[in-house]
């Protein structure tokens, strides 16, 4: 069930950097920023606001069991 072909690095960049998303407001793909929503029993509610007009345009759960995480320097 574990990703172990993927990278780590590359993981975790997915989590912590949200692509662009489309924008009903700007009617285009924008780039987002997260925001941390709410504290989930297995993970954080992550909310992605627009970043030109701040709106909400998705959630997001980022799990925290993720066995095996290791921060490489
Ligand atoms: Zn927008």
């Amino acid at each position: 069930m574990f990703a172990e072909a993927r990278p780590r690095r590359q993981r975790q960049f997915e989590d912590f950097t949200a692509s662009e998303l489309y924008c009903p407001r700007c009617r285009r793909a924008m780039p987002v920023r997260s925001r941390l929503l709410l504290v989930l029993p297995d993970g954080e509610l992550h909310e992605y606001l627009c970043q030109a007009c701040a709106t909400s345009v998705g959630t997001k759960t980022v799990r925290e069991n993720r066995p095996s995480q290791v921060f490489i320097p």
